[in-house]
């Protein structure tokens, strides 16, 4: 039994209330480990860390904290089997998937962000014959960093990197679905040479250790990553406060596939964009558009392919699709399929939990799923499922894909496939969406802004967005 601890000013703790919560494995369905329940007073005893640590922290240069980050970065990278292993087995991702994407990830982010930070120069504004404006650009204190489960240390390092890097102390909680990496980057923190207190672990329930990161007077930003529900109780809460907010948030993004595009491409782009992670990345396209002309095609091409994806225990060498994170989720995804099929949807493959051999047979398997017949605007096409279940929709019109690509609550991100490149821009330009790949899908520069439009979130992060968003800025004009 792995029984994880908070990381508080410098120190793995346990819980001040002494209780612990289960840890599921998904693959086994079984419990394996307990991680701390925490309530408002280990957010209070991080607060008081933090906030001791701040004059320490902020008055390094950027070269001294960058230097200790990438201790961090190569801590994690000197770890990477035990970190994959723990990622694939908290989440239920193949160890494959972790291997190449997750923990790789997180290490590039401490090491992006800890050189990044020397390369972010302030602005000046010259006026003719007037003065001149010079913008600071200072730490705000400490910050709040709440992320999900999905890609756990991926997007939890994707919020503490810059933070750190532009001199804040933090108070982080990891999901309490997926606590394990988190509480590994702590044991690597602590031998990192990083003052105690500047980044706190937290570790615990959203209504509880997440809900007093957000109310706590001291803790002057939020970046959050999660759920558009869990987004809005966070803004209701924070925003008459003043905090600054960062929410990056649900999405149901369109795949629009134009009859002129790359076929062979596009279908394996399509497969990988659609099931990576089980469906569970916030930016897969979960609503396929497909014009009309070739939609049969397309439909029997992709169908073949998804039927050979291996859904299988995440330390399987074959498995193309491991477990759902846990049995509330795949019950949620199975009732969207049910719901499908009273919308009128056909399940043209999957549309069914995957029961495996013992050990596993409790596990959170899911068939990947392919919807047709259904409307644009019904509630399967309109609600994030986030889960392996994507529908096929044919359209005649560019108007008519646009129309409906933008007909949902969201606006993450958006993926378009056309050899056309007039057609390519026209479409990017008008898709609502914050992000857009034009014949690929997840080509990642850590340079650029990430985020949505509309229920899919406010404001960036990334490069200067997210360092920007970690730092107040203040104008200074001298007259001549
Ligand atoms: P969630 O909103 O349930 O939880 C996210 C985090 O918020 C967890 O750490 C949770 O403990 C915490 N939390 C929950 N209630 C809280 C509260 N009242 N106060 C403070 N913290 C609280 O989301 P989830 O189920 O973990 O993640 C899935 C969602 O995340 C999906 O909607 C997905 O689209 C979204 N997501 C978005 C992005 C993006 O970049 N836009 C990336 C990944 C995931």
């Amino acid at each position: 039994m792995i029984r994880i601890q908070n990381f508080i000013n410098g120190e793995l703790l346990a819980p001040v209330k002494g209780q612990y919560l289960d840890n599921y494995e998904p693959a086994t369905g079984k419990v394996y480990g307990e991680i701390p329940n925490s309530t408002e007073e280990d957010v209070e005893l991080a607060v008081a860390a933090a906030e001791k640590a701040f004059p320490i922290w902020s008055n390094m240069t950027n070269e001294e904290r960058g230097a200790i980050m990438m201790r961090i970065s190569l801590g994690i990278e000197k770890r990477m089997d035990e970190f994959v292993a723990a990622e694939s087995r908290d989440n239920g991702k193949p160890l494959s998937l972790a291997a190449h994407v997750d923990i790789p990830r997180a290490v590039s982010n401490f090491h992006f962000f800890a050189t990044a930070v020397e390369h972010f120069a302030s602005e000046s504004h010259y006026m003719e014959g007037m003065g001149i404006n010079y913008t600071t650009r200072k730490p705000i204190g400490v910050v709040g960093c709440i992320s999900p489960w999905n890609l756990p240390l991926y997007l939890f390092s994707w919020k503490i990197a810059p933070a750190l890097a532009s001199g804040n102390c933090v108070v982080a909680k990891p999901s309490e679905i997926t606590p394990h990496t988190a509480y590994l980057l702590s044991e690597v923190v602590k031998e990192s040479g990083m003052p105690a207190g500047v980044l706190n672990i937290v570790h615990g329930l959203g209504q509880f250790a997440g809900d007093a990161i957000v109310k706590h007077p001291k803790i002057k930003a939020i970046s959050f990553t999660g759920g558009t529900k869990t987004g809005e109780y966070i803004a209701r809460t924070a925003g008459p406060m003043f905090k600054k907010l960062s929410l990056e948030l649900g999405g149901k993004n369109p795949n629009i596939i134009f009859a002129d595009c790359d076929f062979d491409e596009m279908i394996k782009t399509t497969v990988r964009s659609s099931f990576a992670n089980q469906g569970q990345i916030c930016l897969c396209g979960s609503r396929i558009f497909i014009e009309r002309s070739i939609y049969d095609k397309f439909k029997a091409a992709f169908i073949a392919r998804v039927e050979q994806l291996t859904v299988s225990f995440p330390s399987d060498p074959n498995a193309k699709m491991g477990a759902v994170v846990s049995k509330p989720h795949m019950e949620k995804v199975l009732s969207y399929i049910e719901l499908a099929k009273e919308e009128g949807g056909t399940i043209l493959t999957g549309g069914h939990r995957v029961i495996l051999d013992v050990p596993y047979d409790e596990g959170y398997y899911i068939a990947p799923t392919v919807i047709e017949g259904l409307s644009y605007d019904c509630r399967t096409n309109q609600e994030e499922i986030f889960g392996p279940v994507v529908t096929l929709t044919p359209f005649d019109t560019e108007e008519e894909v646009l129309m409906m690509a933008n007909s949902t609550q969201y606006g993450l991100s958006a993926t378009i496939w056309t050899s056309d490149l007039k057609r390519a821009h026209r479409t990017a330009d008008k898709v609502q969406a914050g992000i857009v790949w034009i014949n690929s899908w997840l080509v990642r520069d850590l340079r650029t802004p990430f985020g949505g439009v509309k229920a899919s979130g406010v404001g960036r992060e990334g490069g200067w967005e997210a360092l920007r968003f970690f730092t107040e800025a203040k104008n200074v004009f001298i007259p001549y």
